[in-house]
Formats: structure tokens, sequence, C-alpha cells
């Protein structure tokens, strides 16, 4: 069992590297981003309420996001652990995904903290959206994403450090670089 989260800025490479992390431990990585993206895509009814939230960078409220992730984590794939991507983002979350755990009978192993300087992800991210087209990628809602990062989320860290529970690891370099810290990180902590 080994249930694991990645947390850092938009643009630090988390989904590229939870993708591959996740598969080096046999388990899925799971991107409340990917989700909400698929939904909006397919125009469920989940879509569409999302879908205007996401192009202003702003958060999906608790209550969506959680049951997601609740109902993610009940399915066969998610039984021997999980990496989640994304989430949790908000302290109403983190305590939502203590709660999920605890039901379980589980626990958190660690907190991989991709850290990356703010100018060079604004400046990947605005690659990225030359490349991928993502709706989200423009320069206001990148601005936008970023500060609720700063104000939501980099206080979670403090909540995981509390914790023992986070893996700092630098995220500029090459991808296979990054696996490669991020791997070694881990083993360090007897998660391999
Ligand atoms: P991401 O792909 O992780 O950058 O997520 C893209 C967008 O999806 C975010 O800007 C939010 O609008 C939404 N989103 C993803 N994960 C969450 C979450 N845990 N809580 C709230 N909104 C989220």
């Amino acid at each position: 069992m080994t249930n694991l989260l990645i947390i850092g800025p938009p643009g630090a490479g988390k989904g590229t590297q939870a993708v591959r992390i996740a598969e080096r431990l046999s388990i899925p990585a799971i991107s409340t981003g990917d989700i909400f993206r698929a939904n909006i895509k397919e125009q469920t009814p989940l879509g569409q309420q999302v879908s205007a939230i996401l192009d202003r960078g702003e958060l999906v409220p608790d209550s969506l996001t959680n049951d997601l992730v609740a109902d993610r984590l009940q399915q066969e794939d998610a039984k021997n652990g999980y990496l989640l991507d994304g989430y949790p983002r908000t302290a109403g979350q983190v305590e939502f995904l203590d709660g999920v755990n605890a039901e379980r009978g589980e626990k958190l192993h660690a907190v991989v903290r991709l850290v990356a300087d703010k100018n060079e992800v604004v400046a990947r991210l605005l690659k990225r959206a030359a490349e991928q087209g993502r709706s989200d990628d423009n320069e206001e809602t990148i601005r936008n994403r970023m500060d609720v990062y700063d104000r939501e989320t980099a206080p979670l860290v403090e909540i995981f450090a509390s914790r023992e529970l986070i893996v700092e690891v630098d995220g500029i370099g090459e991808v296979d670089e990054v696996t490669q810290r991020i791997l070694e990180a881990l083993s360090g902590r007897g998660i391999q």
C-alpha cells in the first residue's frame, strides 16, 4: 500500500512526473484537473458545472471535488494505493482526504513537493499554452492560478511538514532527471 500526493505550483511538472512515478510504483496517478477536463470535453453535467471555473483559473468547490475523489478512490485500481496530483488544494480537502483515509484504515505515506521558481513555471505554462492550447493556459488565468495556489494550496505544505510527510524535490531540469530525483527521495523513505 502506497498513498502519495504530489504538490507544487501550476507548471511545476506535477502531471508529467505523477504518471511516471505512479507507473513505477504500480499505483494509479489520479489528477482531478484531468478528470474535470475529461468531463468538460464530454459535456457531462459535471463538465458543464465546472467549465467556467476552470477557464477563470479558480477552484472548483470542495463539495464537488471531494465527492469526485472519494468515488475515484473506490475504484479497483486504487485498492493498493494512489498518487493524487492536484488534490488536495485546500485545507478543507485535506480534512476530507484524512477522513477517506481513516475509513480505508490507511494513512498518507509521503507528499512529494516539487519546487520550481515562479518565473520559470509561468514561462513553462505559456509554452504549454502555445503547444497544447489548454483553455486555462492564457496569461491572465495563469496569473490567477498562481495567486490561488499561493493563497489556498501553498499553506498546505506546512500541514504536511508538521506530519513529517514532505519529500522536497527540485523540479527544474530534464524530465528524466526530475523523475530520478523523486524516485530516489521516495526510496530514501522506504517507498519503492
Ligand atoms: P490542474 O490540471 O491540476 O492544474 O487543474 C486545472 C483546474 O482544475 C484548476 O485550475 C481548478 O480549476 C480545477 N481543479 C483541479 N483540481 C482541483 C482541486 N483539487 N480543487 C479545486 N479545483 C481543482
